[in-house]
């Protein structure tokens, strides 16, 4: 039997940058290296093929903006996976879009290549916090296409943003409403990180005083987590949520320290008990799979000590937390015992509680970081 895995794939393409954007993502490529670039993920493909034995459980095109190229080259990797490896019946398959460069067309196609599931990147429906952003679709684009998509697909995801600048309460609020009118199987909110080398890092100073504070940023995450379980959509994971059956199996992977592989320029993988990355430029990526050698940029093996910790800081992630009995069972520890000092003091501030799991409370998702320090 094969060994069991996710499958990332990274299209690292976008119609435009995004102003806080640090993903790597390239505006404005001309069709060939698009085209180069996709044949290069099939080379890549064709190493773990012929050294792994691998069955692909849930399959992930991420980017940049996989829904920006042609969807061609999306249908040619699909099928090539079909008819290289053995892919697990109703493998769950997510395609990211963005509304500008999706369209009814496109969604038809996706469904024929057994896409069952699309993450829209919608982040808000204002049209000043969109332009901030420098994101280039509208609140009237974005309706379209949250139409369109709960018409095609039956499980969605929608992702959506907090602390933007000039986001209120109010604004968000009205945000949250209308998507949720769509009945979105899955949304993800995740807050505004100004990341260095982007554009928000730069101009700062001058973007400073049209942020919300932290005080209202949590207001909208809480506002989240109590509407969208108001209509069946119940917080799985810090970030995200979801109606019964309708959690991502594929970020599920993530967040349990299953096996998974990334291909495609700056993807990440978990895999053979070594966490590795791929090189981030394109250019480079391409010429080092076409030259026979894999794209590798950083490469650790993860021994038990380093795996336990961070099964432990993933595994807060998940709402459920961590099942202690499986736990103690993967990495044969007494975790009372071991941890006995990290526990006493984070339940002294009442961030975690324990029973048959050990879970952040609701103080402890707002100050994670604080947790995850006492584990690192
Ligand atoms: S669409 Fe997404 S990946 Fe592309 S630039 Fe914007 S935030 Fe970055």
């Amino acid at each position: 039997m094969g060994k069991k895995i996710g499958l990332y794939i990274h299209i690292p393409f976008c119609k435009k940058k995004c102003l806080y954007c640090d993903f790597v993502s390239y505006e404005n490529v001309e069709n060939n290296l698009v085209s180069e670039y996709f044949n290069s993920l099939q080379r890549e493909l064709i190493f773990y093929k012929e050294n792994y034995d691998i069955e692909i459980e849930t399959i992930y095109i991420g980017g940049g903006t996989p829904s920006a190229v042609d969807p061609k080259h999306i249908e040619r990797l699909i099928e090539f996976i079909y008819s290289n490896f053995k892919v697990k019946e109703n493998c769950e398959t997510t395609i990211e879009a963005n509304p500008e460069s999706l369209n009814e067309e496109k969604l038809k196609i996706y469904k024929l290549l057994n896409i069952n599931r699309l993450s829209i990147g919608i982040q808000s429906l204002n049209d000043i916090e969109l332009k901030v952003l420098g994101r280039i679709h509208t609140s009237k684009r974005a309706l379209e296409i949250l139409e369109l998509a709960a018409r095609y697909f039956e499980n969605f995801n929608v992702d959506l943003m907090i602390g933007l600048p000039y986001q209120n309460i109010e604004s968000f609020s009205k945000t949250l409403e209308t998507v949720i009118s769509f009945g979105p199987p899955h949304v993800s909110v995740y807050s505004l990180k100004i990341e260095e080398g982007t554009y928000f890092y730069y101009e700062y100073d001058s973007l400073k005083n049209y942020l919300p504070s932290e005080e209202e940023e949590r207001s909208m995450y809480w506002l989240a987590v109590e509407r969208l379980y108001d209509f069946g959509i119940y917080q799985y994971e810090i970030s995200n949520f979801a109606k019964k059956n309708s959690e991502c199996k594929h970020n599920l992977k993530y967040w349990d320290c299953e096996s998974y592989i990334g291909i495609g320029s700056s993807s990440h993988s978990f895999f053979e008990g070594y966490r590795y990355s791929n090189v981030s430029d394109i250019k480079e990526y391409i010429n080092s799979i076409k030259n026979g050698y894999l794209a590798v940029d950083t490469k650790e093996y993860i021994d038990d000590e380093e795996m336990e910790k961070e099964y432990i800081i993933l595994g807060l992630r998940k709402i459920e937390g961590i099942d202690l009995l499986k736990l103690e069972r993967r990495f044969n520890i007494d975790f009372m015992k071991k941890y006995k000092t990290q526990i006493e003091k984070l339940k002294k501030y009442g961030l975690v509680e324990i029973n048959s799991h050990f879970r952040l409370t609701k103080k402890g998702m707002d100050l994670a970081n604080i947790v995850w320090q006492e584990f690192i």
